[in-house]
């Protein structure tokens, strides 16, 4: 799974929160002209994409998330769609998106479209930033924290797991990649971020020193993976779950020759 992938998605999965809010009904009328039209005069933005797998759902087709039922734009009142999340980025950065930036005067399409919303929107909508753009709302910290309870395994374990929760918030803020780590383009990202992160670099010296069960399950994961990668005979979920499956064998197998 590509980790860059990951990044965009929990950003907007912790917008989302634990009571699952949505964003402001207006703020996503918006959205839904964005990428819907009007039906009339504004025409479905160029990014949106029918879904091969439900028909008469959409999605983006820019964003690298996806066709699936998380990702996908349109639903009913009582669904949770994408566009209900209350941070959420467009590739074009459109109106109603936390990401929106105005029309430039470049000649094409897509910008002609989008000045065509922006002045149907009004300069009182536009000029609204919480609808238009709607902001990360100020929390305690701007990185979800893995809830103390939560985290199994020694200090390095629950560094890294902040690590990574901040890694997938800034692939989402800064590439607008939603997690996805099945996906070689997130992963490529996210492993950059990672490989050079200092806490990860100062996480893994101590891990060494002293790991605990969970450490060293990840170390045996790691390897494993690192070798079904290179056979090249599994890919995707098929080759996690085998690497789960080698790495549980491979810690049974190893229980038992202490034992003996
Ligand atoms: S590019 Fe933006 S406006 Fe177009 S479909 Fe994707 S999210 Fe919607």
């Amino acid at each position: 799974m590509n980790l860059g992938m990951i990044s965009k998605y929990v950003k907007a999965k912790w917008s989302k929160g634990l009571t699952e809010k949505k964003v402001d009904v207006t703020t996503k009328d918006i959205r839904l002209l964005s990428c819907f039209g009007n039906g009339q005069d504004i025409p479905v933005c160029g990014g949106l994409r029918p879904s091969e797998r439900k028909m008469g759902k959409f999605f983006c087709g820019e964003c690298g998330c996806g066709d699936k039922m998380s990702t996908w734009l349109n639903g009913t009142d009582e669904e949770y769609t994408k566009l209900d999340h209350p941070y959420l980025s467009c590739p074009r950065k459109m109106p109603g998106f936390s990401d929106f930036e105005p029309a430039t005067d470049d000649d094409n399409v897509g910008m002609e479209r989008k000045r065509t919303i922006i002045e149907m929107l009004g300069k009182e909508v536009i000029e609204n930033k919480d609808l238009i753009k709607p902001e990360k709302k100020p929390e305690p910290k701007s990185t979800p924290e893995m809830p103390k309870e939560e985290v199994k395994g020694c200090r390095s374990c629950a560094e890294k797991a902040k690590v990574r929760n901040e890694l997938i918030e800034k692939l989402r803020e800064e590439k607008g990649l939603e997690p996805d780590f099945k996906n070689a383009r997130y992963m490529t990202e996210f492993n950059k971020l990672w490989e050079s992160d200092p806490r990860v670099i100062a996480a893994e010296e101590e891990r060494k020193k002293e790991p605990c069960p969970k450490c060293k399950r990840n170390e045996i994961f790691n390897k494993i993976k690192t070798r079904l990668v290179a056979e090249g005979q599994l890919e995707g979920e098929e080759l996690i779950k085998k690497a789960h499956e080698l790495t549980s064998k491979q810690i049974y197998e190893d229980a038992q020759r202490e034992a003996e």
